[in-house]
């Protein structure tokens, strides 16, 4: 079986919730932030494979259309506001709110944000290389197949400009430098397309809008996420679940009432 990468990544954040997640596959409830936050995905994914229907280069082939409340236009061939908040309408997932109070907070805030997308990706024309395409590649030095899923990737002059869309509030752009997800798409992309790596990119889908943070790989960053990745690896394979316990993570852990480690 391949190693995912959300798997490398839950081992990262805490062994211990690895076990519990992936070893002792112990079923848990959806929170109110990965609901939401399976709504924009969701909703991103299916506006990007019309975009790409539209036209397998991503190019446009009608005009946009301005969002009006007559709007009629088909769905299928109009990629317009209307048809993104019809998406958000379908992708949204009522589960994990505290109440419906909240839930129509978060649909609210959903349209809000995904209405500064449509302005963010409306604002020049795109050609897009793929959307919510899965890879796998060998992890040298090690038997283990690392596997994960690009959420969309355009093409422009420089080469390729890898986006992975996150719906919580912006990280500092420093953290960019040594993000594991990041080398793991860097690495993943040479693997599939000759074309150089122009910009990683994390876009934040706010209500104040999206923020782009883009960062680049050097060979010896990708060397060192290598390293790291065998290493995380290793301590898998070893069976290794100590807990690694703070405030900040237990407090969003879904395992955190069973775990007899927690912090709080
Ligand atoms: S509650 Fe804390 S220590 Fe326990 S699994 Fe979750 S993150 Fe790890």
């Amino acid at each position: 079986m391949p190693l995912s990468y959300s798997q490398l990544q839950t081992y990262q954040r805490c062994p211990k919730q690895y076990e519990f997640a992936v070893v002792k596959k112990i079923s848990r409830s959806i929170s109110a932030g990965e609901s939401f936050g399976s709504s924009i995905h969701n909703t991103l994914r299916r506006f990007g494979e019309l975009e790409m229907a539209i036209d397998g280069s991503g190019k446009r082939e009608k005009p946009l259309q301005l969002f009006t409340e007559e709007s009629t236009h088909d769905m299928e061939t109009e990629l317009t506001l209307t048809t993104l908040l019809t998406l958000w309408r379908e992708c949204f997932i009522a589960h994990g709110y505290a109440s419906k109070v909240e839930m129509d907070q978060k649909f609210a805030q959903g349209e809000r944000a995904l209405a500064k997308f449509f302005d963010w990706w409306n604002e020049k024309k795109r050609t897009v290389v793929c959307i919510e395409k899965s890879f796998k590649f060998p992890v040298a030095g090690t038997k283990d197949i690392l596997a994960g899923r690009f959420d969309r990737i355009e093409r422009n002059e420089e080469g390729l400009h890898i986006i992975d869309f996150k719906s919580s509030n912006p990280r500092p752009q420093e953290s960019l430098d040594t993000d594991l997800q990041l080398s793991v798409y860097a690495l993943a992309s040479k693997t599939i397309w000759p074309d150089p790596i122009a910009k990683l990119t994390l876009l934040f889908v706010t209500e104040e809008g999206c923020i782009e943070h883009s960062t680049t790989r050097s060979t010896s960053q990708l060397t060192d996420a290598l390293t790291n990745i065998r290493l995380v690896a290793a301590h898998m394979d070893a069976k290794d679940f100590t807990a690694t316990p703070s405030i900040e993570k237990c407090r969003h852990c879904p395992y955190r009432s069973i775990c007899p480690a927690s912090a709080i």
